[in-house]
């Protein structure tokens, strides 16, 4: 097992993986920006360095700066948390090349899922069902339109080095196609420095399911079961839930399997998440994160499986403790996004916590890395907690959640805590009836 295990992010997530390391007696190295000073990952690691200024480009994703903490501190271990530098695989090279463990996967596996063409056809060659669509990028419009026609209308233009929402353009008809393409390849090449896009049909009213697999690099994998993140703001998840209202135990066991599988072939090292679009009863590979997510602890709650736990396991040669067997799905989950934001404009709102009382009880889990007196920076994303609760079935977990967010008691900023509860009086989200564009419509009609 690890001695020192460097933490390379911030907040929640910071706070996640020390406790985890804590827990199974590892030291802690936290880093942290010149605005994070007095952090909570900060105040409870073992050690701390500041890597820099308050621009993530000149701290958290500041490579030689954090390999710099590395040799202070003598770490033999990172872990990258989400975002910043979680899924950078010349990170995970360098860190390789130190002989320090990045706790995720290969960097080679990183570089296959990280550009979306060859994701793709990874993800085909592993027996993973895809969206239709182009075999690789288009060069032109003139290709688009014969690809087209193959794949019928409305299609999506997409970027390969896409992310973040951004490079994706609709063709409704074959009228918006050139227009579609020629904007999407101009956004690409300015906002990733690659101009190819692919097409892809485009699905109307899908869910957004998502499989979580943890695999231990030698051929070993296992599922836990899949997360319903369909209810998205502007593509940003903001209430996620495990079981899926829309999933029954046998579809969950036979996609569950198709991506274990696919794990197993490609001796896949960590935990991971296979992301589908789900519509009429089938599933279309969208992408893979090869990391830990954001919405993990509801998988957490449902199966009782620490998965940090599991990817400190697997990074250090000790394998998964859990096999395909031991894990069961009990019981229902959802994660509320906390973000300090005005919860009708969406306008971050950084700045002290006056009060904090976050709520507690059977079955109530609160993520978050701030405090009462606390200073939110303006630098970074506007998450600042995450409620998650549990019960033994769906109703009970929405009764559970509106108590819990009855006392959760924030002052000073504004957070989108109000939303939640006005989410939990409409019947649509009672009876799980919802799908991607369901929230941005509520709040477009509301
Ligand atoms: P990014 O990496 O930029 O987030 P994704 O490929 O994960 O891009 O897609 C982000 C979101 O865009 C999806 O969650 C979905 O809402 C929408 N989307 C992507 N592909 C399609 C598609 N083929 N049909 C309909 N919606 C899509």
């Amino acid at each position: 097992m690890f001695e020192k295990v460097l933490i390379a992010n911030r907040g929640e997530i910071a706070l996640r993986v020390l406790r985890a390391c804590n827990e199974l007696g590892i030291s802690t190295v936290a880093v942290h920006s010149t605005a994070d000073a007095d952090a909570m990952h900060v105040r409870l690691a073992d050690e701390s360095v500041c890597i820099g200024p308050p621009p993530a480009t000149q701290s958290y994703l500041d490579i030689p700066a954090i390999m710099a903490a590395c040799e202070i501190t003598g770490a033999d271990a990172v872990h990258p948390g989400y975002g910043f530098l979680s899924e950078n695989a010349k990170f995970a090279e360098i860190l390789e090349e130190h002989n320090i463990t990045f706790i995720g996967p290969t960097s080679d596996h990183i570089k296959i899922m990280g550009d979306k063409i060859t994701a793709k056809k990874t993800a085909e060659e592993l027996g993973i069902p895809v969206v239709p669509g182009s075999d690789g990028g288009v060069k032109d419009v003139e290709e688009a339109f014969k690809v087209a026609a193959d794949i019928g209308y409305p299609l999506i233009v997409k970027a390969t080095a896409g992310g973040g929402g951004r490079g994706m353009k609709l063709a409704k008809t074959e009228a918006d196609l050139a227009e579609a393409v020629q904007t999407a390849q101009t956004e690409a090449a300015s906002a990733f420095g690659n101009p190819e896009v692919y097409l892809e049909k485009y699905l109307t009213l899908p869910r957004h399911i998502e499989i979580q697999v943890l695999g231990d690099g030698k051929g070993n994998a296992v599922h836990l079961g899949e997360r319903d993140c369909s209810l998205q703001r502007r593509h940003q998840k903001v209430w996620e839930e495990a079981p899926s209202p829309a999933l029954n135990a046998t579809q969950r066991e036979e996609i569950g399997e198709i991506c274990a599988d696919a794990m197993r072939k490609l001796k896949y090292r960590g935990a991971g998440t296979i992301e589908f679009l789900y519509e009429n009863g089938e599933f279309y590979f969208i992408e893979m994160n090869t990391r830990l997510q954001v919405e993990h602890p509801v998988t957490e709650f449902v199966t009782g499986v620490d998965l940090v736990n599991e990817q400190i396991r697997v990074a250090s040669g000790a394998g998964m403790s859990v096999t395909q067997d031991d894990i069961k799905i009990t019981g229902h989950a959802i994660e509320c996004r906390i973000n300090a934001e005005n919860p009708d404009t969406f306008i971050p709102s950084p700045g002290k916590i006056e009060l904090y009382h976050p709520p507690g009880g059977l079955g109530v889990r609160v993520d978050s890395g701030v405090y009462a007196g606390y200073r939110i920076p303006p630098y970074y994303d506007s998450l600042i907690g995450k409620l998650i609760v549990s019960g033994s079935n769906r109703t009970e977990t929405m009764m559970r959640l509106r108590r819990s967010l009855n006392e959760f008691v924030i002052e000073g900023i504004e957070t989108t805590i109000p939303l939640f509860s006005d989410l939990l009086n409409n019947q649509d989200i009672a009876n799980g009836a919802y799908d991607i564009h369901w929230l941005e419509k509520y709040l477009a009609d509301r």
